[in-house]
């Protein structure tokens, strides 16, 4: 295994100069360079002749440079071109700013591209996705692995290098899975592996490879989260014994039953509390599941034990409500209950911190303003986080770090299926609710062209005629030179001008001070402003269930999650909800959007879309630890692998020595997932 971290300097052929640029490619040792996974193949068995090429083909030729040019297109555009002869024919080739080809594309070159055949001036062009330099390769290999480069390195030094390091170090590469748990999974061996990854002799090999490869990666990575989480039992954690009925007492004052899917999570969120073992757990839900009753439960039991709780939420508003939630569930059962925000005054401030150190205070509530320093708890037995996906993985932390090992709870409405879940979030325990209280309907959901938008405005005055309330959602508070987003003060202005009729409009925006935002959200609670325009301060949690039409204005600007969060606003009470988007979609990616939002009510749904939309890297962002390593799997469609992969990390025994080195070297770059 030590072999396998030798460094890539040292190898025949490489020295110091070479070790750099390959380094830049993020290869420093022998490991890494079988995990150096090429971009595409070039496939001789392919290959057409030029003179069969129809418009509109995806084709790979080869040919001999016999002309090339570079030029540089009216908008700035580098463009170069090669006529590739074969011996059946011409054909025009081109490459969009890529001027350095210049150097190495020459007459009499011979080279293998693979694009797209297009019609330009009555020609036939192609356009080059992928190519290659063909002198010097031996043609013993059909197909032939295609690398990202950098400028000084060639494919073919590459390919000889990770040919030769494959016939020399494969041998002593482990074998981490037994062959009885591999056949078992119809899983080819590591070494086969690493050879059709990077010499497939057929696309079924490669499909194998692939597999095994990204199996592999999947359960290296389970294995470390199965580790941490066993060094997470070690620690002595607070055991929430109730000294009272505060739970049955809280229950009581909820305006509703609970169902039982929130039932069936209270009691899995209630064992982990009476246990010594830090909670640790996700409590997934769709918008508007009801995660906030489950919360208030947990905060009662804690609370009953003798216990402070801390409930933390990413805006003001959402925080006032939860506060305001709060007040009136525990209404009259003697617990102090306080809220901290950013824009309590200094005073106020002082007395809250100084009432939460000496342990007054039981709850806690409140945004960011919950992790500085100056708050300190007498006694933290429970955290709750609420739109985790809005804090950084540190700030969760961070509220933890307030306690001895408090429990913690972080809830989100960006579900995501449970097998991914487990990978995604492995060092938490999950819980999920899977469905909505009864008596909502879906939200209708229409996208309407900008020019058609008077037409959404008249179904809101009828809305508003019928005693709805409505939401008007708009990107950003000031109109920039730059961007054409409708300002949310030109738009107040608009709706007040006579687009509301005469109903009632208020406007809440982010830069409105604490108490402001109150009052308007107050007044749009009692019913009092009927039609309510709004930056997207509202997009998390926001709940006023007389609210059942939601108009947002260029909807294509918003991501996929951020539509579904706001929409959400709306289809909280019995009334038939609507929610129209108003938007000219010019990418791709916004038409799909859109089309997505009409389609598919249920979050859970579009969660796996936005993530197949997206891509995973893009979906998580940063906080994904060593997933944004997974050189293979793509967890936004191999969830078959990842679940195997869980399975696999199940089956086998306890995390060995051999297992955390090979751990280490995939993912070095993260050491310690447990920070993350
Ligand atoms: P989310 O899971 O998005 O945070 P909330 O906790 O804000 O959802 O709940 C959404 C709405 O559903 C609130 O108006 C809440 O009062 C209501 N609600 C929650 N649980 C139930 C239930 N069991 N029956 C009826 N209404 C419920
Ligand atoms: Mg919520």
């Amino acid at each position: 295994m030590e072999a396998l971290g030798k460094s890539i300097q040292f190898l025949k052929g490489v020295g110091p100069k070479r070790s750099q640029l390959l380094n830049k490619l993020g290869i420093a040792t022998v490991f890494d360079l079988l995990w150096y996974i090429p971009r595409s193949y070039y496939d001789r068995s392919r290959i057409q002749p030029i003179n069969g090429l129809v418009e509109g083909d995806n084709c790979s030729v080869t040919g001999t440079v016999a002309a090339s040019s570079l030029k540089r297109s009216r908008r700035g555009i580098s463009i170069f071109q090669a006529i590739l002869q074969d011996h059946s024919g011409f054909v025009n080739a081109v490459w969009f700013n890529q001027p350095f080809l210049s150097r190495s594309i020459k007459k009499g070159q011979n080279v293998w591209v693979r694009g797209r055949v297009k019609l330009a001036c009555n020609q036939l062009q192609l356009q080059v996705q992928e190519y290659d330099l063909l002198d010097g390769d031996s043609p013993k290999h059909m197909v032939m692995p295609v690398y990202a480069l950098t400028e000084g390195l060639s494919q073919h030094f590459l390919r000889q290098l990770t040919e030769a390091v494959l016939s020399e170090y494969l041998t002593i590469y482990p074998d981490i899975l037994n062959s009885d748990l591999a056949s078992r999974h119809g899983l080819i061996n590591i070494q086969q592996a690493f050879w059709d990854i990077h010499f497939p002799a057929s696309p079924e090999a490669y499909k194998q490879a692939r597999r095994r490869l990204a199996c592999e990666e999947l359960l290296l990575f389970g294995l470390g989260l199965k580790k941490l989480k066993s060094t997470q039992k070690i620690y002595c954690g607070v055991v929430h014994r109730e000294q009272d009925d505060l739970v049955g007492k809280v229950k009581g004052q909820l305006p509703f039953r609970l169902t039982p899917a929130q039932l069936r999570v209270c009691g899995e969120i209630f064992d982990d509390m009476e246990s010594s073992r830090p909670m640790n757990r996700l409590l997934q839900g769709d918008v508007g599941a009801g995660k906030t009753a489950v919360a208030a439960l947990a905060i009662a039991k804690a609370i009953s034990s003798g216990y402070q709780a801390a409930f933390m939420a990413p805006t003001e508003i959402l925080a006032m409500q939860h506060f305001n939630n709060m007040s009136r569930y525990f209404a009259g059962l003697n617990c102090n209950i306080a809220l901290l925000t950013g824009s309590a005054g200094s005073a106020r401030r002082q007395q809250v911190v100084a009432a939460v150190k000496s342990g007054q205070v039981q709850l806690l509530v409140g945004t960011h303003a919950l992790i500085q320093a100056e708050v300190q708890f007498a006694a933290l037995g429970l955290a709750i986080v609420d739109e985790q996906h809005r804090f950084g993985v540190r700030q969760r932390a961070l509220l933890g770090d307030k306690g001895a090992k408090p429990d913690i709870l972080v809830m989100t409405a960006t579900p995501i299926p449970r097998t991914l879940a487990l990978t995604v979030y492995g060092d938490l325990d999950l819980s999920v609710i899977e469905a909505l209280p009864p008596g909502r309907t879906p939200v209708k959901t229409v996208c309407l062209p900008r020019e058609r938008r008077r037409e959404a405005y008249k179904i809101m005055r009828q809305y508003l005629s019928d005693g709805a309330q409505c939401y008007v959602v708009c990107p950003l508070i000031e109109e920039s030179e730059k961007q054409d987003l409708l300002a949310a003060e030109t738009l107040y202005e608009e709706l007040c001008a006579g687009l509301a009729g005469s109903f009632r409009v208020g406007l809440l925006h982010g830069r409105m001070k604490g108490a402001e935002k109150e009052s308007i959200m107050a007044s749009f609670k009692q019913g009092w402003i009927q039609v309510l325009v709004s930056t997207t301060v509202i997009e998390v949690g926001v709940d006023v269930p007389n609210a059942s039409l939601m108009i947002i204005e260029q909807a294509e600007r918003f991501g996929l999650s951020q539509l579904h969060q706001l929409r959400g606003r709306v289809g909280r009470g019995s009334r038939q909800s609507a929610c129209f988007l108003l938007a000219d979609p010019k990418s791709p990616g916004a038409v799909m959007r859109m089309q997505l939002m009409a389609r598919i009510n249920d979050g859970f749904k579009l969660a796996q879309a936005d993530l197949a939309l997206r891509g995973a890297g893009d979906f998580w962002g940063v906080r994904q630890h060593g997933l944004n390593q997974l050189q293979v799997a793509d967890l936004s469609r191999d969830l078959d692998i990842v679940e195997m992969s869980q399975q696999l990390a199940d089956a086998m025994a306890a995390f060995e020595p051999l297992h955390q080195q090979y751990f280490d070297m995939k993912f070095k770059k993260t050491p310690h997932i447990a920070a993350n």
